[in-house]
């Protein structure tokens, strides 16, 4: 099977930190994988005014790396154009046409294009409306456009920004980049849950007491700092990313492993989470800010933040979602900057056996881990025999993968969905219904805080957080199973 990919790519934001830390480097590996190869090329607009053979040394230097072979680099750069360009200015698109046009017939791609947004969502409506009116979208091949988070930044702004695209592209041509969707053990979580019948047997409310997901950051906020004011961190991981892997972990089994099938599921999972009013926000989520230490700013005297921002830059919730099969289990999340280690990882933590037969020996509780970062593991924790001749039980970790010690290299998340775009895949990218029902979620509990008066909590940068993110698990006499010390 030919599995080359024929596609001009229209990179808006080509100057930018994304195009060149994340973008370049997934198109060179699918180049030097055979993806692509003589039919595709690369646009790069963004405002700066940069030549072609500049652009084309931008994008050798950052897909070099170590290993990195000169010839390739040179001969992948040269797929590569650039026009400067003002998102709001009619006459660059006309100019942009033309360009598309002759590329699309010097590199014979056949019609298909891939417009990439690494830009602010502002200019997505009018990129679009562009797209069409200045023709810049073909009829004899696909247009496919890919936008990156933050997809609005409540429910209300989200549907606006929807409903600009949508006047432009239908739903299936739009490619909602969750780059969490495109890891390794994410998608991981499907293969164990549903190829397995031992899991697939207890994945429900009757064995599994609670889940927890991770998504700690080591970092403060660094260079985004602008940026992530305006967001923090309820906007910028859990409604995304967070829910996201609560979806899959709680979705019911697809009837197929095709992308209608699973996104019909994904979707009723992130349906049925319970919106929370402002007592159960209170009651169910807390929020709070990094502290100083000696060496090293606290969240509010950060450059470009606010003397008195309440901006959270960690949170940790308790939800749920009311489906038949997952309807009273507790699902605690936590996300954070400054914290002690960076990792994500989800902990399904299964119930104790009915009865424990072994009298006073305390048997440790089943618990499957799916650490996704800093190296993708599973870890299933199993009460055995202490070997010897009387009978003691101790708690072992099964270790069922370890990547580092799988030969195959590991593609980037980018390198799979940009991958999976070009094949028009759109199984782990975002339905607009999930993004909306996930808004949802995040506006109730958004809401509440913002009528809140006062000062944040604070939390020792290097913790896992405050202490009222152990409260709320102590609360129902549970415990993180990830803890600083780990
Ligand atoms: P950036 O600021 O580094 O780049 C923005 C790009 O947009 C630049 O190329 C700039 O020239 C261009 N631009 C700005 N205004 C323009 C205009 N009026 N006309 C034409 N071009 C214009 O931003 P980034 O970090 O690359 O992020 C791009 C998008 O990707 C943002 O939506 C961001 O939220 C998202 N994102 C970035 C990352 C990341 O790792 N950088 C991760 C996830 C999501």
């Amino acid at each position: 099977m030919d599995t080359r990919q024929q596609a001009l790519f229209i990179i808006f934001g080509g100057t930018g930190d994304l195009a060149k830390r994340k973008l370049y480097p997934s198109l060179f590996e699918l180049y030097e994988k055979g993806f692509l190869k003589e039919n595709f090329a690369v646009i790069g607009t963004a405002r700066r005014p940069w030549t072609d053979e500049y652009f084309q040394e931008v994008v050798r230097k950052s897909v070099t790396v170590e290993g990195t072979s000169k010839e390739d680099a040179d001969e992948f750069a040269q797929h590569f154009y650039y026009q400067s360009h003002n998102v709001n200015d009619t006459e660059h698109y006309v100019t942009l046409q033309k360009l598309a046009q002759r590329l699309d017939e010097k590199y014979s791609i056949g019609g298909n294009r891939l417009f990439y947004l690494a830009m602010s969502p502002r200019f997505f409506g009018t990129i679009a409306e562009h797209l069409k009116s200045q023709k810049i979208v073909t009829d004899n091949g696909y247009n496919r456009l890919i936008i990156e988070k933050p997809f609005g930044h409540d429910l209300p702004s989200a549907r606006e920004l929807n409903d600009s695209i949508g006047r432009y592209f239908a739903e299936d041509s739009v490619f909602r980049i969750d780059h969490y969707l495109g890891k390794e053990m994410i998608q991981n979580i499907a293969a164990v849950r549903f190829g397995n019948n031992l899991f697939r047997a207890l994945w429900n409310n009757r064995y599994i007491d609670n889940i927890q997901i991770t998504l700690s950051e080591a970092l403060g906020v660094e260079e985004r700092a602008g940026y992530y004011e305006t967001a923090g961190a309820l906007r910028d991981m859990v409604q995304n990313h967070i829910l996201q892997i609560v979806s899959l972990l709680t979705m019911n089994m697809p009837a197929s492993f095709t992308e209608s099938d699973i996104r019909r599921e994904k979707i009723y999972a992130l349906k049925a989470l319970q919106v929370y009013t402002p007592e159960q926000v209170e009651e169910n989520f807390v929020r709070a800010q990094y502290a100083g230490t000696s060496g090293l700013k606290g969240y509010r005297q950060e450059e470009q933040i606010a003397d008195d921002s309440k901006t959270e830059t960690f949170v940790a919730g308790k939800l749920f979602v009311e489906s038949e099969n997952f309807s009273g289990v507790p699902i605690y999340i936590r996300t954070g900057k400054r914290l002690a280690k960076k990792t994500t990882r989800i902990d399904i933590v299964f119930k104790d056996v009915p009865k424990n037969i072994f009298g006073p020996e305390k048997l440790g509780k089943n618990i499957l881990t799916i650490i996704v970062e800093p190296e993708g593991e599973i870890y299933l924790q199993m009460n055995v025999k202490k070997i010897g001749q009387n009978f003691g039980l101790q708690v072992q970790k099964l270790d069922l993968l370890q990547s580092e010690n799988d030969d195959s290299p590991v593609p980037e998340a980018y390198e799979k969905l940009i991958l999976d775009a070009l094949r028009g895949d759109a199984t782990n990218f975002t339905h607009w219904e999930e993004v909306a029902y996930s808004w949802k979620f995040v506006d109730a509990i958004r809401t509440a805080w913002d009528k809140k008066e006062g000062p944040l909590v604070e939390y020792t940068s290097g913790s896992m957080g405050p202490h009222e993110a152990d409260d709320l698990l102590a609360h129902d006499g549970h415990k993180w199973v990830f803890s600083a010390e780990d």
